[in-house]
């Protein structure tokens, strides 16, 4: 383990909501690193997913 090293995670678009697998600048942004330049629909801002809201655990 390098826990130094950049943890990718999963981020969505704000506006469309499409999911980016994302890691973080080093200013603490979120990157998408599929979409350097921004989301397909246009979108630059994006929001990291928690790995916990992927689960449909509603009950934990
Ligand atoms: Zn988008």
């Amino acid at each position: 383990m390098n826990d130094d090293g950049a943890h990718d995670f999963l981020a969505t678009c704000d506006d469309c909501g499409s999911a980016y697998a994302a890691t973080l600048t080093d200013d603490g942004d979120v990157l998408p690193l599929g979409a350097r330049n921004g989301c397909q629909c246009g979108g630059t801002s994006f929001s990291r997913v928690s790995e916990d809201d992927l689960t449909d655990a509603s009950d934990a």
